[in-house]
């Protein structure tokens, strides 16, 4: 006989129809025997393809891949090593759920598959209805509807294998997303094995991380002969796996089957209708109500405004605390020290600086609980899941979402991580508009910004002016993407799964470790860079002084003045000296482009700290603000300042609420975005947009606030 060509291997769960479909395909033409050295059934034969021979191997029949039982590790060793040119596999349709796990690990294994979509009969019969056009784009594979005890599309099948076959396309893995913190674990375990050979060139590195994590003794055996990673392998899973064992209260291999059947139901829910009513799990029925077309976003906006009404009640009270704290510990500083630049640096700088971003630990910390239990819940899926309807309409889509929420959705996230969450988009245009959309949402360290200036002028509003600055980010967000889909990034969009994955009830130790994590991460951000810069702006704002003969002058009529006077004209003598400092001169020279805006040249300056880290505003306004007074009696917050000033209100802090919220991305986010779409185009790009929409729209806010008598 010629050799074959091509070889197919049939994979699927016990019953699903392999052997029916084997003997549809190969006839009588077929032999059986025992893969080498175990007791498992071997079937082969020979199919034709308009006279092309090609090699069918019926694997064994396996609900899964990993290495538990003799017949999936056969299976997947005929995979891995026998390297098939594409795997059949064969899919009970009226059980789609259940066999569609073991696809998705073909799949994340990465051979080219064709799903044969059996028993549509019996599927049929039931009453579910398979979109198979869409399941075919969800899957990214081609799907057949069989039904192999008549032979019904097995002409169809062998065709779709047959090309797939004839591509020899290079293997190429799903990637899903397994949650933060099984995302984070992977990553650097693949880094690790990505350096340290044993992929063989037949798996890839990221599938041996997945495969460590889960605990695969087969994998973890291959491991045992390079002993130096594994030396280096051993300590980065241990900790990983107590991370998640802690946070999850479940192993690795319980989350990461988990978010695979999350990504099977996202599938699910899309691509079938079933008529008569089928077995609920507990999941299903919660999401009856919470990703219902009409109820889901309701709940979802509820969510939101309770969680912020939460955040600003819970800390009010230990914002308060801190404020106090810090004015306490400035005014004591300022009472020991004697004047000068060390106190002034000390007072001004640093504790009103730094102080000014640390005040807001609490409420950043309450923030973070509150993301912790969205996402430890599974509720965070869901509202990616609701979200995704509206961001097609706006040319994104899928991981867009989550890129977003990661970004500040909800307010407290962080733009650098988001636009890594980013990669997960496979199709290019719509990854770049993602990641152009992402700096418009409220990111932790606009928070103190917001914090600041709601306190200041929208008193006993917090909750509300939060709900709508969110509002307000995602239209800008969701306008300036499709500003560019339509535009710079135009083109088709590709399908993409949502993932759903079961609800969980957060645990406190998880919740506890969750919050922490990243609430340590803002205070050490406070006291390194936030510290820094917060020095640089302070000796930007004190150098260079007056000149001797001017401050003599001012010696001089203050010591002329009487009491009534002197508080005035010390205010009136600090102004000026602010004025002559380096920061003063930029921020002077700043105020023609910003005067229309109303910001003031400290405010000029806070934003173009700003840009740095946006934290920096509030600090650098502290530190502006702290200069200009000089009583040690003084112990009043940067918020009461605001408030006292006459060139204030809340027009001037809405305008500049809103400028903060779009304007250039801070440097960190630049350098992120550089990285991940490979030029500094784009990374200017997106600082020219953002800080040309920030000024129009704060344009339009203050002269249309203006013109309407507000401010
Ligand atoms: P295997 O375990 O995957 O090899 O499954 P089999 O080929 O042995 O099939 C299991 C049972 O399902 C047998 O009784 C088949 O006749 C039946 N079967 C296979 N394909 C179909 C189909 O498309 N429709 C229906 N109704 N029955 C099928
Ligand atoms: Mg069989």
């Amino acid at each position: 006989m010629e050799p074959e060509k091509y070889t197919i291997a049939l994979a699927g769960n016990p019953n699903a129809g392999k052997t029916s479909l084997f003997n549809a395909l190969t006839g009588a033409r077929q032999h059986v025997g025992n893969y080498p050295g175990v007791t498992v059934e071997r079937k082969e034969g020979v199919a034709f393809y308009q006279d092309i021979p090609i090699r069918v191997v019926d694997l064994p029949g396996t609900y899964s891949l990993t290495a538990y039982s003799m017949e999936e590790l056969v299976a997947r060793n005929f995979i891995v090593g026998q390297r098939p040119d594409v795997v059949i596999d064969v899919v009970d349709a009226s059980n789609l759920e259940r066999n569609l796990y073991l696809a998705v690990q073909l799949l994340e294994l990465g051979v080219p598959v064709v799903i044969a979509l059996n028993m549509m009969d019996v599927a049929e019969q039931r009453g579910t209805r398979i979109d198979v056009a869409k399941l075919a784009r969800l899957l990214g594979v081609p799907v057949v509807p069989t039904v192999a005890r008549t032979g019904q599309g097995i002409d169809e099948l062998l065709e779709q294998a047959q090309k797939v076959a004839e591509r020899q396309e290079p293997w190429r893995p799903l990637v899903i997303s397994y949650g933060p913190d099984v995302d984070a674990g992977l990553e650097e375990l693949t880094r690790l094995l990505e350096g340290g050979v044993p992929r063989q060139g037949l798996v890839d590195a990221r599938w041996l991380a997945l495969k460590c994590l889960e605990g695969d003794q087969e994998v973890m055996d291959l491991l045992a002969d390079y002993p130096e990673l594994r030396q280096k392998l051993e300590p980065v899973l241990k900790r990983v796996y107590a991370h998640i064992n802690s946070t999850l209260d479940d192993d690795p291999e319980g989350v990461i089957a988990d978010y695979r059947y999350g990504y099977i139901t996202g599938i699910v829910r899309r691509a079938v209708e079933t008529k008569r009513e089928m077995r609920l799990n507990f999941s299903d029925k919660i999401d009856m109500v919470l990703t219902h077309r009409l109820l889901g976003p309701v709940f979802l906006l509820l969510v939101v405004y309770a969680i912020y009404q939460f955040v600003f009640s819970a800390s009010e009270v230990p914002v308060g605390w801190l404020e106090g704290f810090f004015a306490w510990l400035s005014s004591t500083v300022e009472g020991l020290l004697p004047e000068g630049p060390v106190r002034s640096l000390l007072v001004s700088g640093v504790i009103d600086g730094v102080g000014g971003v640390l005040g807001f630990v609490p409420l950043i910390m309450f923030m973070f609980l509150a993301i912790a239990v969205l996402e430890d819940s599974g509720y965070m899926a869901r509202m990616a899941y609701l979200m995704d309807r509206v961001l097609r309409i706006f040319g994104l889509h899928g991981n867009s979402v989550i890129s977003l929420m990661v970004g500040g959705g909800i307010s407290g996230g962080c733009a650098v991580p988001a636009i890594m969450a980013a990669r997960t988009l496979k199709d290019p245009k719509a990854r770049l508009a993602t990641i152009m959309a992402v700096p418009f949402m409220n990111c932790g360290a606009k928070l103190p910004v917001y914090g600041v200036l709601i306190a200041a002028f929208f008193a006993g509003q917090h909750a509300a002016m939060l709900f709508g600055l969110t509002i307000i980010s995602w239209v800008l967000a969701l306008l300036a993407a499709r500003l560019l889909r339509s535009t710079l990034l135009a083109g088709e969009q590709s399908p993409f799964v949502m993932e759903l994955p079961p609800y969980r009830t957060p645990t406190l130790k998880g919740l506890a470790i969750h919050t922490w994590e990243r609430t340590w991460r803002y205070i050490k951000k406070a006291g390194t860079l936030i510290l820094g810069i917060s020095i640089v702006m302070w000796a930007l704002m004190s150098y260079p002084g007056l000149p001797e003969q001017e401050v003599a002058r001012w010696q001089a009529r203050l010591a002329a003045a009487g009491p009534a006077e002197a508080q005035q004209l010390q205010m009136d003598m600090a102004q000026a000296r602010l004025a002559g400092t380096a920061a003063g001169r930029l921020g002077r020279a700043l105020s023609v482009v910003t005067a229309p805006l109303g910001f003031d040249w400290r405010t000029n300056v806070a934003l173009v700290g700003g840009f740095a880290a946006k934290e920096v505003i509030v600090s650098t306004l502290a530190t502006a603000h702290s200069l200009g007074i000089d009583d040690p009696e003084d112990s009043q917050g940067l918020a009461e300042r605001l408030a006292a000033d006459p060139g204030w209100g809340p027009l001037k802090a809405f305008a500049l609420m809103i400028f903060v919220m779009v304007y250039a991305p801070c440097f960190p986010t630049v350098v992120m975005t550089r990285k991940e779409t490979g030029s500094w185009k784009w990374a200017l790009f997106s600082v020219v947009y953002n800080t040309a929409i920030a000024y129009g729209l704060s344009l339009a806010v203050y002269q249309g606030g203006r013109a309407l008598g507000l401010g």
